[in-house]
């Protein structure tokens, strides 16, 4: 099959986008219809076969987190998802791993309302590079904008991909009860689209944890040029994790893709109270403070985070 006809096998009509398409896949270039007045907010993230997922990751797994991944970015930034690019790498064109990749992209692409417009084809390493475009709504929630005295909101529970992952690369036993949820966790993360709808009205800033709540959120710190207090006890993780005290899965462990978000004091109330109709469960884990990262314990201690595996690896 030539690259042609692979794409339009495989890549034409995949999802779909409230925002419109001028020119889809099949002319040089896409050619799209920004709405007047709002910003553009664009993403791109590659995955690479043996560095951002282990070799035999099922191709259903590496469509569909390529695309959450972008799209988790698009949250994180308060944006509506509209369209993306796809630059793929195979080594071969195999048909049976081709067909369910594009199943795959389309169900997510789908899900997301976010639609494929163009892209690369080429024959290399296994590699996908997705760009992805979303519509800023009222205003963009940055990293930089994090106050003192803002409370601090994870989104969900934290560690489960990357006990998937321990047990996937490492064969590190996993009660059978959780196994298969945190390997789910780490091959089909939900960007949490969801989350970003309802608090990017109340959110001072916003990150996706894609390397780990306390690397994520330093990043926020640093860029607001604050600090943080954290709680052990309300972070909501894992309970394998809370009972064999392995923190380090939930505080530096990558693939969450939950959002960590601060709301300042007086946004507060009225953003749970939004949140109280819903289904959505948002964790308050600490407050904004004025410099430093602590996590204390319920003790009173404060967690040596030096000792915590992972975190600021490469600092
Ligand atoms: P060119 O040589 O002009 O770059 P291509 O042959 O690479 O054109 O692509 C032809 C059309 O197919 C373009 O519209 C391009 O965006 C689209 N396309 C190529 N690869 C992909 C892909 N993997 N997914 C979606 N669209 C693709
Ligand atoms: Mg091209």
């Amino acid at each position: 099959m030539d690259e042609f006809a692979l794409i339009s096998a495989y890549f034409k009509e995949c999802g779909h986008s409230p925002y419109d398409v001028e020119q889809d896949i099949g002319d040089d270039a896409a050619v799209v219809k920004a709405p007047l007045g709002h910003s553009l907010v664009m993403t791109m993230d590659t995955l690479i076969e043996g560095v951002h997922f282990p070799k035999n990751t099922p191709p259903q797994a590496i469509a569909h987190k390529a695309l959450a991944v972008n799209v988790s970015d698009l949250a994180a930034m308060g944006a509506e998802p509209a369209w993306f690019l796809l630059s793929i790498s195979l080594p071969e064109s195999n048909a049976v791993w081709l067909k369910e990749f594009a199943q795959s992209l389309r169900q997510s692409a789908e899900k997301y309302a976010i639609k494929l417009i163009g892209g690369d084809t080429c024959r290399g390493a296994l590699s996908i590079t997705i760009q992805a475009t979303g519509i800023q709504q009222k205003r963009s929630i940055l990293r930089s904008t994090a106050k003192v005295g803002d409370a601090i909101y994870v989104s969900g529970e934290l560690g489960k991909a990357a006990l998937g992952l321990q047990n996937i690369l490492y064969d590190v036993e996993l009660p059978a009860e959780i196994k298969q949820n945190c390997v789910n966790a780490l091959n089909y993360p939900d960007a949490r689209l969801d989350v970003s709808k309802l608090v990017r009205e109340y959110a001072s800033a916003m990150i996706d944890i894609s390397d780990g709540l306390l690397a994520d959120l330093s990043h926020i710190l640093k860029a607001s040029q604050v600090g943080a207090q954290l709680n052990l006890d309300d972070i909501p993780m894992q309970y394998f994790i809370r009972q064999q005290e392995l923190y380090h899965y939930a505080l530096a462990g990558g693939d969450d893709y939950e959002l960590c978000f601060t709301v300042a004091k007086q946004q507060e109330q009225t953003m749970l109270n939004k949140l109280k109709d819903t289904s959505i469960q948002v964790f308050k884990i600490g407050q904004i403070t004025s410099n430093n990262l602590q996590v204390l314990t319920s003790s009173g201690t404060t967690l040596p985070l030096d000792s915590i595996k992972g975190f600021n690896h490469f600092g």
